[in-house]
């Protein structure tokens, strides 16, 4: 599933960089600014061989709690859009938000179903094997150590 962007600004030449990214941005920290070519750590990267999953990918109570959140977001601003319809106001902007929440709330209830039933597994498997692929490069693995990343023993070469 590629719904997801992640946007960086390079410490060295400034200019933007975005990179399409799995949901939960599964890869690799390091990243070359795509401009200058400088090298940054990007820690919303998640390293997964030497990071493990995300608890939003293994406990499904997570996404839940973060779909009723989002549910009570939508409740209170559609609340606050009707308020302002009764008095003769403009609620279009509530209105958007209210629903922008409950995009999101669907989409993080199906996560929750999908790490219940293990239908995500399959996907961090993959994540898995091109994490360990990366770990084969030694420079890669210098590389994590010197950012402060505990790479695992078998890593270590
Ligand atoms: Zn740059």
């Amino acid at each position: 599933m590629k719904l997801n962007y992640l946007e960086w600004k390079c410490p060295i030449c400034g200019k933007r960089n975005r990179d399409e990214t799995n949901t939960f941005a599964y890869g690799s920290p390091i990243r070359n600014c795509r401009y200058c070519n400088c090298e940054y750590v990007d820690r919303r990267w998640t390293e997964i061989a030497v990071e493990g999953p995300q608890d939003i990918s293994t406990n499904p109570g997570n996404s839940l709690k973060i779909t009723v959140l989002l549910l009570v977001i939508t409740a209170v601003c559609w609340g606050f859009g009707y308020l302002r319809y009764i008095d003769g106001l403009n609620p279009f902007k509530f209105i958007v938000l209210g629903a922008l929440a409950l995009i999101i709330a669907i989409f993080y209830i199906i996560n929750a179903i999908r790490v219940r039933n293990g239908s995500n597994r399959d996907e961090l498997r993959q994540y898995m094997r091109e994490s360990e692929q990366r770990l084969q490069d030694p420079a890669y693995v210098q590389k994590l150590i010197y950012y402060g990343y505990k790479v695992p023993e078998k890593y270590i070469r």
